[in-house]
């Protein structure tokens, strides 16, 4: 799980641990490349938590949430340049132009929520407290902004409860991811899906031990 990207080198400074330094990113793409990662499609994925099949030990998705500027100026280059998929979790009220500005091979788009992320009626997560209805509505603008394609949800803030996930269900959307820790192993709910954050200032070995 990664956010934002800037580059030292350049002079630019992180606000927030949630930058990652792009040569840093850099030396972590060319080692899955080189190391032969693999990057499971949202099927295959699927079919991994149902228990269907097996994937690759060295399988791994990289995911990027909401659709920042530096994301595309920064590390779209160098999953290109290394030829590695990751996902964009956009969120599409604020970046509506993100599928048409930055086309890319090897960047699949899907939701971060179309306005979702923002506090709700308890604070947390729009998606706890808005009724049905409005959240069904946002579901779909973001599907219709990303394409019909757009069937994966990343919960903002990483909040949800049950009725978040019934109504992802109900729309049509097949898994969801939080922003807790850990690998995704078969048997696992799909709308409870976990991950593994990448902070600013990691070494390549702190990286590796994290994937591993
Ligand atoms: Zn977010």
């Amino acid at each position: 799980m990664y956010h934002f990207f800037y580059d030292e080198q350049a002079g630019e400074t992180a606000p927030d641990n949630n930058y990652m330094e792009i040569h840093d990113f850099e030396e972590q793409i060319k080692y899955l490349a080189e190391n032969n990662y693999y990057v499971p499609s949202w099927d295959e994925l699927a079919d991994f938590v149902n228990g269907k099949i097996g994937l690759p030990e060295k399988s791994i998705i990289i995911t990027v949430d909401d659709g920042d500027e530096s994301f595309f100026k920064l590390a779209v280059p160098v999953l290109e340049k290394y030829n590695f998929y990751a996902t964009s979790f956009v969120i599409t009220s604020w970046y509506p132009d993100r599928p048409e500005k930055y086309p890319s091979p090897v960047i699949d788009y899907q939701s971060h929520s179309n306005d979702m992320h923002k506090g709700g009626a308890d604070g947390k997560g729009a998606i706890l407290t808005i009724d049905y209805n409005s959240a069904c509505e946002d579901l779909k603008a973001s599907r219709s902004i990303l394409g019909e394609n757009c069937k994966i949800f990343c919960y903002p803030f990483g909040h949800y409860n049950d009725r978040a996930k019934q109504i992802l269900k109900d729309c049509n959307y097949t898994m969801a991811f939080t922003v807790e820790g850990g690998y995704v192993t078969p048997g696992m709910d799909p709308y409870q899906l976990p991950r593994v954050r990448m902070s600013k200032g990691i070494s390549l070995n702190a990286f590796i031990t994290k994937i591993k």
